[in-house]
């Protein structure tokens, strides 16, 4: 993807120096581990005296060093934000209403949002209570490392689906989303899910196609990335990797031909009026 000289979002909120990343050095060991069993036997929260003694040690609070990689894809995140940001209130625009920019929120280890804590290996989230994307940069190795999937627009995807999500709190579709959930079976409230999420990848697509339209960043390589990650996390592959065998009710996201299938509709097309996933029947 072609992205030098491009705008970088200011929606960003880097909380990675807040984090527990594993690496906070407890004074003596296991005399550490008990002073923390003892803190939280006492209804004490653990984590507080872990950034507490992190800053003493420090003399500060904790200074995150991230890494030169880490750097540039903290970059290519504000950039691919950015692009949203733009695609979106254009769209909008179009629609007659006003788009809400999010925050994208760096952790790592654990985080706090809205939606309750969170840890990295949830992988990337939208709190629609906030309005915040959430994600750990380690997640872009995981991607490339277990789930087959890697590229720098794999991950302007993975940000992109999130940022769809967001896009469907803007306009309702979240709230009659959690009506129909209320009502539903658990069979039901997970086919619902997978409405969800495969809208949320069209909606990726939509945005796919018009930042190619736009400044002529995407090649073919670039979409074939973003279609390899579809399928790399595609409920499907997900569980046969895990219990090595698939089981269609309990599917959240979508299997991985339905996924590449709705990306690709976002991206042939452009058109937010084609990602009605709720009133199909077959997806
Ligand atoms: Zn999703």
């Amino acid at each position: 993807m072609r992205w030098s000289g491009r705008r970088e979002s200011e929606n960003i909120d880097d909380r990675r120096q807040l984090g527990g990343s594993g690496k906070i050095a407890l004074g003596g060991g296991l005399s550490g581990i008990i002073v923390l069993l003892l803190v939280w036997l006492m209804g004490g929260n653990p984590l507080e005296l872990m950034n507490m003694m992190q800053e003493d040690q420090s003399g500060q609070t904790g200074v995150y060093e991230s890494s030169a990689e880490e750097d540039s894809l903290k970059h290519f995140s504000a950039f691919v934000l950015a692009s949203t940001e733009d695609v979106w209130t254009a769209i909008f625009k179009q629609m007659g209403k006003t788009y809400r920019k999010p925050t994208l929120v760096f952790f790592s280890g654990y985080v706090n949002s809205a939606c309750g804590s969170a840890s990295s290996s949830t992988g990337p989230f939208y709190c629609p209570g906030d309005e915040k994307l959430y994600v750990d940069l380690s997640f872009y190795d995981e991607m490339k490392r277990s789930l087959g999937g890697g590229g720098d627009f794999a991950f302007a995807y993975v940000i992109a689906h999130e940022v769809g999500h967001h896009v469907q709190k803007l306009l309702g579709t979240n709230e009659q989303y959690e009506k129909l959930r209320q009502k539903a079976s658990e069979k039901e409230a997970n086919a619902l899910t997978v409405k969800l999420e495969l809208q949320a990848d069209f909606y990726a697509g939509v945005w796919a196609y018009h930042e190619k339209k736009l400044f002529d960043s995407l090649d073919d390589t670039d979409l074939y990335e973003a279609i390899n990650t579809a399928s790399a996390i595609g409920d499907d592959r997900l569980q046969k990797q895990a219990q090595g065998y698939v089981v269609p009710d309990s599917f959240t996201h979508g299997t991985s031909a339905q996924r590449q299938r709705w990306f690709k509709k976002g991206f042939d097309t452009g058109d937010i009026r084609q990602g009605d996933t709720f009133s199909m029947k077959n997806l």
